[in-house]
C-alpha cells in the first residue's frame, strides 16, 4: 500500500520513522510520502491560507493548494482514497481501519487553523473523525489513521497477531502479565502459570467478556446479538 499525506506541517511527521510504521517500510509492505502544501501554493509569500468569506474568527486553508496537491499526488498513488480528516467527519474505528486496510492506496489531507475550504469534500472520497473532540490539525488524526491500518497489512505483524487484540469479536482483550510472577504482594494469576493451555483459554475468553461488560456494554451486547446469530447457524454482517 501506498500512502500520502498533504500537511502544512511535514515535521509533524516523524513516528512513520519508528517502531511497526518503520518496520513495515522497510518490508516493503507500505510506502508514504508527506508533501508540503506550500510547495502547491501559487503566490509570491507561497499563502496557503485566508480569512474566511463573510467574517469571522481564524483562517481557512484554501482549495488552490489542495487541489494542486492532490493532482500532482495522484500521479504517484493514482488509486489512492482521498481522506479529509475532519471532526465533522465519520467516526474511525477498528472496522473502518480493516476496510481502508484493502484500499490499493490512502491520501490524507490535514487541515488546520479553521479548517479547509468546503470545495475540498469534491475532491475527496471521505471524510473521518478520531473523535468527538477538536484538535489543532489533521496531522495527528492522519497517524493515528494510518498506524491502525498499517499494522492490519498482510506482513507486518506475526499471523493473527492483530486478530487477537480489543474489538476482534466486539470483545476488549483480555488482561496481560509478565515476569516476576509477585511483585509487591500482587500476584499474577495461577491459571496463567499452570501451563494447562485450555484453562489459560477459557480464563481468557471469560476475562474479555467481564471486562468488555463492565466497560463498554454496548459492545458487549453487540458480542452477545453475534454469538446468537452464529450459534443459530445464520451469518453475521
Ligand atoms: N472549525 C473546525 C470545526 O469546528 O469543525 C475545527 C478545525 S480544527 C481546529 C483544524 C483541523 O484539525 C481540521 O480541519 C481537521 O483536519 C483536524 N481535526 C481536528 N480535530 C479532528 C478530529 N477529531 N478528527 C479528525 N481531524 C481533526
Amino acid at each position: 500500500m501506498r500512502i500520502d499525506f498533504l500537511t502544512v506541517f511535514p515535521e509533524v511527521f516523524t513516528p512513520l520513522n519508528y517502531s511497526i510504521l518503520k518496520r513495515a517500510r522497510e518490508k516493503g509492505c507500505v510506502q508514504y510520502q508527506v508533501w508540503h502544501l506550500r510547495d502547491f501554493a501559487r503566490n509570491t509569500h507561497r499563502q496557503v491560507d485566508d480569512a474566511p468569506f463573510g467574517g469571522g474568527r481564524g483562517m481557512v486553508l484554501m482549495c488552490e493548494p489542495i487541489f494542486l496537491g492532490i493532482d500532482e499526488i495522484k500521479k504517484h498513488n493514482p488509486d489512492g482514497y482521498v481522506i479529509l480528516t475532519s471532526p465533522q467527519g465519520r467516526l474511525f474505528n477498528q472496522q473502518l481501519a480493516l476496510n481502508l486496510s484493502k484500499k490499493k492506496g490512502l491520501i490524507f489531507i490535514c487541515g488546520h487553523y479553521e479548517g479547509v475550504d468546503e470545495r475540498v469534500t469534491t475532491i475527496c472520497d471521505d471524510e473521518i473523525s478520531i473523535g468527538d473532540y477538536i484538535l489543532t490539525g489533521g496531522e495527528l488524526p492522519a497517524m493515528v489513521m494510518a498506524e491502525a491500518v498499517i499494522r492490519l497489512l498482510p506482513g507486518v505483524l506475526p499471523e493473527g497477531a492483530a486478530d487477537k487484540d480489543s474489538f476482534y469479536q466486539e470483545l476488549l482483550d483480555w488482561p496481560c502479565y509478565t515476569r516476576p510472577a509477585e511483585f509487591r504482594g500482587l500476584r499474577v494469576p495461577e491459571v496463567l502459570l499452570s501451563g494447562n493451555h485450555a484453562a489459560i483459554k477459557k480464563w481468557r475468553r471469560q476475562q474479555a467478556e467481564k471486562r468488555t461488560k463492565e466497560r463498554r456494554p454496548e459492545l458487549y451486547q453487540q458480542y452477545l446479538q453475534k454469538r446468537e446469530v452464529q450459534n443459530s447457524g445464520g451469518d453475521y454482517e
